[in-house]
């Protein structure tokens, strides 16, 4: 069924890959993007464009009669988190209450809200299932967290249709949709930069985890994956119900093991040197993701860190071209 629906954040990494993959798909897009963080040239072609605040600009377009919104506009700097807290409770949860009593007032019937594995913390088992105690140990997973408490409480009340997709390491790209964050933090795109001589030589924060290496261990997902089970998640939502899924490959990879494969894929030496422990990095963060295959039919199609890592420089290199 073609749906009418809101992508906030749609001009941002994982935002305008699910909005290409919507329209692809039959739906019907308006991306909604500040563009404090997107690109005006990464919102897809055949989608409409309002520029504005996730929950202003949201609250007036609801009016003309959407099925749904994909919530994906947020803070997301952990670091910047705990030194400027305010502006992840208000640029992130009230924001978020802002579009949920947005979508209540003109009976928009379906959320689709990108949450994150910061949610649950240091874990106390891996891989992590949604079951798993909630215990963020910084102010960014504390807000998406926030958010999800919301959304429970407004899809009982009110008979919202709500699916929080728990994201693990999300990386590669999708044709020229892909990661471009003028502050950028993750790993691989950060190691592609050593590749491409943008910058010298890759940091390993902490060679003393309890891993087999010494280095932290993630769960990396490709951004179509994900993609996907933002498509499926859309479709499955049912009203009264907020749904709560952890979305990786359930396979760690650790820090010295993607920067080889970094070597792999691009053929660069990629010098690397090691960096004290980044504050309030888990060891290792492993997704339990069987809920997202049983009850929504998601399969990952590109599991392969090999792949995801391909993908990545694949778009970087183009970039560098254009
Ligand atoms: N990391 C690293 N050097 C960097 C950036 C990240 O060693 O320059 C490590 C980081 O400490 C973590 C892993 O790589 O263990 C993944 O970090 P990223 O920021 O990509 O994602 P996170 O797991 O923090 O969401």
């Amino acid at each position: 069924m073609a749906l009418k629906l809101i992508v906030t954040g749609g001009a941002g990494y994982v935002g305008s890959v699910c909005t290409a993959k919507l329209l692809k798909a039959g739906h019907e897009v308006v991306v909604v993007d500040d563009l404090s963080t997107g690109h005006a040239d990464a919102v897809p072609e055949g989608a409409r464009f309002v520029e504005g605040d996730a929950a202003d600009a949201t609250a007036s377009l609801l009016a003309e009669g959407f099925d749904g919104v994909l919530h994906f506009a947020a803070k997301s700097l952990v670091g910047e988190s705990m030194s400027d807290p305010g502006k992840y409770w208000r640029g992130n949860v009230f924001t978020a209450i802002r579009l949920l009593d947005a979508m209540r007032e003109h009976g928009t019937a379906r959320l689709v809200f990108s949450s994150t594995a910061a949610t649950y913390g240091e874990p106390e088992v891996s891989p992590i299932p949604e079951t798993a105690p909630t215990q963020p140990t910084n102010t960014y997973g504390a807000s998406k967290l926030a958010i999800d408490h919301a959304i429970t409480s407004y899809a009982r009340a009110h008979g919202l249709a709500a699916v929080s997709l728990r994201y693990f390491n999300v990386a590669g790209a999708y044709g020229r949709y892909g990661e471009r964050h003028t502050t950028e933090t993750h790993l691989i795109p950060l190691v592609l930069q050593v590749a491409t001589g943008d910058r010298d030589q890759i940091q390993i924060f902490g060679e003393d985890y309890p891993t087999s290496d010494g280095t932290a261990v993630r769960d990396y997902i490709h951004v179509a994956d994900l993609a996907d089970a933002h498509l499926l998640a859309v479709q499955h939502a049912t009203a009264g119900e907020h749904r709560i899924y952890n979305l990786g490959n359930g396979t760690g990879f650790s820090v010295r093991q993607v920067i080889e494969t970094c070597r792999d894929v691009t053929g660069h030496e990629i010098p690397a040197v090691a960096a004290p422990r980044r504050a309030g990095d888990p060891a290792v963060l492993v997704a339990a993701s069987d809920r997202a295959r049983e009850e929504l039919g998601w399969k990952p199609e590109h599991a392969d860190l090999h792949d995801i890592v391909s993908d990545a420089w694949h778009f970087t290199e183009k970039r560098r071209r254009a």
